[in-house]
């Protein structure tokens, strides 16, 4: 379940609409019938030519072939959403070009993009689904344990969530990527040319940068807001090399926050527990990397909660149902995260060496693709190296989309 773009070129006008009209059936259907899938697609060569799309689709794992007792259909796959979302994208300039994945996170691929200017971007795929349907044997999904399409439904709402948060952040001034689009599962925005915390061993003033993270975490609050997931991998950190007029160098770590799908209110139930947890993971990441701890105890979800709203700090909280996700999308969402958590945390094992899994998550029923052929196009999996900047990135290829458009 990774982004592959090689089918791509070979879609047809007709394959791209019957596509579309197998996305627009799933609003309504949980396995989309041919004859519905027939009356959305709108092409000409009437329902021959439609089959025609539809076994392409199925060949190239863009849309899978569901049995049911009462009727046959099909199931768009995370391959097919993967590719309106792309379509989309290039559609709006916002992506030309697909590079290499730079991290699998836990429930999302990160891809390197770029423009049709050449400016390098990340494009962030929500994956939800991808670690509870690898662990839970006993969940019986139509397509062999396959995320279902309520999976993807809720990557779709994550990156809406996320979107949104990271748009309201960035308003607000807090160092965040810049969002660039959204679309469906997915999300461009900035490339963050910094490494993870996690990736650094040492730093020349633990203490300030300990301080600094701390206060962007009470800066959160004073929002309205808890990160929820303020981790090592989650924070990256730039480093900007200054020269003083006596030529004396020093170096300036400024962190740069990430990852938005879980964030909640201040006055979410457990609110406290999230934020206490927040704090505690930064506590542990530096008395364990850097053998700092503070003197200072705190800080404390109480005195927090005061600030919210002062000196005319924006309620971000808010900023959810701004967007259109209304209380009970965002409690499913929650309950998809906080699902996901748990399974990680009882099989940590299972979403390790995604890679070497390739075999069996390729095996979409109805699947013909032909292993090995366009060898050049395989995507490398290059990583942000020690010195924080991205190797391997000439790797680029362009997205042939033929649409008709
Ligand atoms: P997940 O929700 O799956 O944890 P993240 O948004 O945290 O996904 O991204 C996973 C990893 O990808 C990060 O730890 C970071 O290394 C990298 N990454 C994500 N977004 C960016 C960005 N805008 N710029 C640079 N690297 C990024
Ligand atoms: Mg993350």
């Amino acid at each position: 379940m990774k982004l592959d773009t090689r089918a791509m070129r070979h879609l047809a006008p007709d394959d791209w609409k019957v596509l579309a009209a197998v996305e627009q059936g799933s609003k309504n259907h949980e396995i989309v019938p041919t004859t519905i899938i027939e009356r959305f697609s709108r092409i000409k060569g009437g329902v021959s030519g439609v089959h025609r799309c539809i076994s392409n689709l199925a060949k190239v794992g863009l849309i899978a072939k569901i049995k049911e007792q009462k009727y046959d259909g099909y199931r768009l796959t995370y391959g097919g959403l993967d590719y309106l979302a792309l379509h989309t994208h290039a559609q709006k300039n916002a992506v030309y070009s697909v590079g290499s994945r730079v991290g699998v996170g836990k429930e999302s691929d990160i891809m390197i993009v770029a423009d049709d200017t050449g400016a390098q971007k990340i494009l962030k795929i929500h994956r939800l689904g991808r670690i509870s349907f690898r662990t839970v044997k006993t969940n019986r999904d139509y397509l062999k344990n396959k995320p279902s399409a309520s999976w993807m439904y809720l990557s779709c709402l994550a990156a809406r969530k996320e979107f949104a948060f990271m748009t309201a952040l960035q308003e607000e001034g807090f160092p965040v990527p810049t969002p660039i689009a959204q679309s469906r599962h997915t999300i461009v925005m900035s490339l963050v040319d910094a490494p993870p915390l996690r990736q650094i061993s040492s730093v020349p003033d633990p203490a300030s940068l300990y301080a600094e993270l701390i206060a962007l975490l009470l800066r959160f609050a004073k929002h309205g807001l808890i990160h929820g997931d303020y981790n090592e991998f989650n924070i990256l950190i730039k480093d900007d090399v200054t020269t003083a007029e006596d030529g004396i160098e020093s170096i300036k770590l400024t962190p740069v926050v990430i990852d938005f799908p879980q964030m909640i209110s201040m006055e979410h139930v457990n609110a406290e527990m999230y934020f206490d947890r927040d704090v505690e993971c930064i506590k542990r990441v530096f008395a364990r990397k850097f053998h700092f701890t503070s003197t200072t105890p705190g800080p404390f979800y109480k005195d927090a909660k005061k600030t919210i709203g002062k000196d005319g700090a924006r309620r971000l909280d808010a900023v959810l149902e701004a967007s259109g996700i209304t209380k009970k999308m965002a409690k499913e969402l929650e309950a998809a995260i906080r699902q996901e958590e748990a399974e990680k945390e009882a099989n940590p094992e299972a979403f390790e060496n995604e890679d070497e899994e390739e075999g069996s998550e390729e095996e979409e029923e109805d699947s013909g693709e032909e292993e090995g052929e366009e060898e050049e196009e395989e995507q490398r999996v290059i990583v942000i190296g020690d010195d924080g900047k991205i190797a391997g990135v000439e790797e680029m290829k362009k997205l042939s989309i033929n649409d008709g458009t």
